[in-house]
């Protein structure tokens, strides 16, 4: 654009107390939890508030532990499989307070499956090779819709969609707002907040999954231009095992019910890079790596040892992967299929913007950050962690986050609105 024609765009300002960038889980928790400590909440949202990024697609399944179960023996494997690289109390908290948030969302009527005593619908199973991992399945497209709605229609938190953040506001060292440029206007959107969360998302552009391409890193790039620490970067190059024609995922669970990979001589080989077989997530493309290297590709998932009545709920649990695959004529349970290792980025990795607490504090005044904007290594050190930990730490990092932005707001005085 000419400086003349960016002359010409009209601007204008808004203000606000806490201002949420992005629309996702972490984001919408954040602003409903927000609007009870502050009048004003605004939340900006590149795509659909609730319908873009990787929730909306996500496989729904998130991990759910309840008081009664055994946390000690949960985060003695956890641990391990951080290389003990976690913070184990934060990573306790974040297990403890998710199965709060899931039962607070059961109670404003939200679309999780409860049984008639009105209990939380949990499975256990073996997952990465860990016995008794216990979860809840929903819908979350369903879920998403759900949440905008309790933060739009019930807290009245104010909402741009199609409106993408490209720059922080910093006076003093301290964030003090945003400018967005509001695609469908035409407009640029100065505004101006007394704290800001940060929720846009991880990084994973032109990975492998729907939803990877609505979050290309902007939350990294617009943290690290103020000032703000990043950590775990090194652990932000994921990839996740993934079919080779349609995305897919919920590998953890195929593998748990019985999905073998196989190398071209038809040999299982997981078992020579993993102590487990099945495999943690991120040692699952090291393996098929490994094997292709030593000239024993490609790679194929079997599923034909995997039961008729299984493969039916996974079907149903799986519905919108089975239906991409129907409609494309496959069936991935009929013959040995081949997969890759697809890219994942940072979303289910430790990497992120560095929080100094719980609250979700980052390392720079007015700035908080959630979900896979932040660093959740305390909760999966090295590793990958249980793949249904993401969402937990979604909802707790973006409620906790949402939450002490507002007190912070509080404390501050009126923005000028210049
Ligand atoms: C296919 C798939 C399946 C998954 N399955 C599971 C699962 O079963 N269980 C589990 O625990 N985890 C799963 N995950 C991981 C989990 O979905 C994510 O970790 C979690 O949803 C992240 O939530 P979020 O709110 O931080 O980010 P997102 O949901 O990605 O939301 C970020 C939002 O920020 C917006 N945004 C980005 N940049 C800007 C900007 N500059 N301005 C304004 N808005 C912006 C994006 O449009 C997006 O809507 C899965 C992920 C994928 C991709």
């Amino acid at each position: 654009m000419s400086s003349a024609a960016a002359d010409s765009v009209p601007t204008e300002t808004v203000t606000t107390d806490v201002l949420v960038i992005g629309g996702g889980l972490a984001g919408l928790w954040a602003a409903i939890r927000a609007r009870e400590h502050a009048q004003r909440v605004l939340l900006v949202e590149k795509g659909f508030a609730g319908a873009s990024g990787c929730s909306v697609f996500s496989g729904a399944v998130i991990l759910c532990l309840t008081p009664d179960d055994d946390l000690d023996s949960f985060m003695a494997e956890e641990a391990q499989d951080a290389d003990y690289l976690l913070d184990p109390e934060w990573a306790e908290f974040v297990i403890r307070d998710n199965y709060e948030r899931l039962q607070e969302i059961v109670s404003w009527g939200g679309p999780i499956p409860v049984d008639e005593a009105g209990q939380l619908v949990r499975r256990k199973g073996q997952v990465h090779g860990r016995p008794n991992v216990s979860r809840v399945a929903f819908d979350s497209a369903e879920l998403m819709k759900f949440m905008r709605k309790v933060a739009i229609g019930k807290r009245k938190v104010k909402t741009l969609d199609h409106t993408s953040v490209t720059r922080l506001l910093v006076e003093d060292g301290q964030v003090v707002g945003a400018v967005a440029l509001r695609r469908q206007e035409e407009r640029v959107t100065v505004i101006r907040a007394k704290a800001v969360v940060l929720a846009a998302g991880g990084c994973s552009w032109r990975g492998t999954h729907f939803g990877h391409d609505m979050v290309c890193g902007e939350a990294y790039k617009l943290a690290w231009d103020v000032g703000a620490e990043l950590m775990s970067m090194e652990f932000g190059n994921g990839y996740m095992a993934t079919f080779r024609h349609a995305d897919t995922h919920g590998q953890c669970l195929l593998a748990a019910i019985g999905g073998k990979f196989i190398n071209k001589h038809g040999e299982t080989f997981i078992h020579h890079y993993s102590p487990r077989d099945p495999a943690p997530t991120h040692l699952i493309p090291r393996a098929m790596a490994g094997e292709v290297r030593a000239g024993r590709g490609p790679i194929r998932f079997d599923l034909t040892g995997i039961p008729p009545a299984v493969r039916e709920q996974w079907k149903r649990d799986f519905a919108l992967i089975w239906r991409g695959m129907e409609r494309s004529g496959i069936d991935a349970f009929a013959e040995p299929r081949e997969w890759f290792p697809g890219f994942n980025g940072t979303v289910s990795a430790g990497a992120g913007v560095r929080l100094l607490d719980r609250g979700g504090a980052t390392t720079v005044p007015g700035l908080y950050a959630a979900g896979d904007a932040a660093s959740r290594s305390p909760l999966i050190g090295a590793g990958s962690g249980i793949t249904f930990l993401n969402l937990a730490w979604a909802g707790v990092s973006g409620a906790q986050a949402g939450a002490t932005a507002a007190q912070f707001a509080r404390r501050q005085t009126e923005p000028a609105p210049s």
